[in-house]
């Protein structure tokens, strides 16, 4: 109530104000109702990270062993398997139905790499045992691929999280796509960039530089505006990494993924850029494979 009481009592003076200041009125005046509901709603916030903060802090202090200074700052990137959508010579949808059951198989843990942001000591402690699932070329603008709409069926059956790389071109965001990347975000999977075009940002650098900025900025602000996350995680179109990574960093990314290299990262970096395996002849190759190259 005192709230309540002291807000009437501003705006009794604001209108004071403004009646003894004419010329501007009108704009002041727009301008105040506007400005206190928005301080109103953000009174509760401290409130809750005060609450938030004490929890996070004890519930730290177990895992405080696990400190920096006491993990390896390299750390061996999660085996990661690349798919995209079904053609004429692939079917993708077998070919993850057989690799779920390899995983299975080998108890493995099926993450993100938001999920190691948000606990980056897992690739120590939890290493040997993980493994990210990456499905691209996805677009905001259109409904799904029939193969990728059952590629998530079978991994939300499985109880696996992907990452999908996301292409934005374009204004327009196809609502039923949308509905499926907000569920499966509110599930624990990762919506990823996968840039706005499609360019691939190795021959853009040499090119020009200051556009591949645009180029993956556009792309994460699009999809902030459609599922209300910002994506952390940048998809390399045609796995090409740039250079300079500057362009990156600018545009606040942590996780750039790519196809060679990669099987190593260092966790004390700002940008961290890791690789990943397509899929061989069978899904066992694929799966010796990504053990040899990961080394898990
Ligand atoms: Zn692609």
């Amino acid at each position: 109530m005192q709230q309540k009481f002291a807000k009437y009592f501003l705006i009794l003076n604001l209108c004071f104000n403004l009646l003894s200041c004419q010329g501007q009125p009108i704009s002041v005046a727009a301008e105040t109702p506007t400005t206190l509901p928005a301080t109103e709603t953000a009174r509760p916030a401290p409130a809750s990270t005060s609450t938030s903060t004490p929890v996070a802090t004890s519930t730290d202090i177990p895992t405080a062993t696990f400190s920096p200074t006491a993990l390896p700052l390299v750390r061996q990137t999660p085996p990661t398997l690349m798919l995209h959508r079904s053609n004429a010579k692939f079917d993708a949808v077998q070919f993850l139905h057989e690799m779920i059951g390899i995983i299975k198989e080998n108890d493995l843990r099926v993450v993100t790499y938001r999920d190691i942001q948000q606990n980056p000591a897992i690739t120590v402690t939890e290493q040997g045992t993980l493994f990210i699932i990456t499905i691209d070329d996805i677009y905001l603008r259109y409904p799904m691929h029939e193969s990728v709409v059952e590629m998530i069926a079978l991994l939300q059956e499985a109880g696996y999280p992907a990452v999908l790389g996301i292409v934005t071109e374009g204004e327009f965001a196809y609502p039923e796509t949308v509905a499926i990347f907000k569920e499966l975000s509110d599930q624990g999977w990762e919506i990823a960039s996968h840039t706005d075009n499609h360019r691939n940002l190795g021959e853009m650098e040499r090119v020009s530089p200051r556009a591949i900025y645009l180029e993956v900025n556009d792309s994460l602000t699009k999809i902030e505006a459609a599922v209300g996350i910002r994506p952390i995680t940048l998809i390399l179109p045609e796995g090409q990494m740039v250079n300079d990574a500057k362009q990156l960093r600018r545009a606040k990314l942590i996780w750039v993924v790519g196809i060679n290299g990669g099987t190593q990262y260092d966790s004390s970096r700002e940008l961290l850029y890791v690789g990943r395996d397509g899929p061989y002849q069978s899904v066992q190759e694929t799966y010796e494979n990504m053990r040899k190259r990961f080394g898990f």
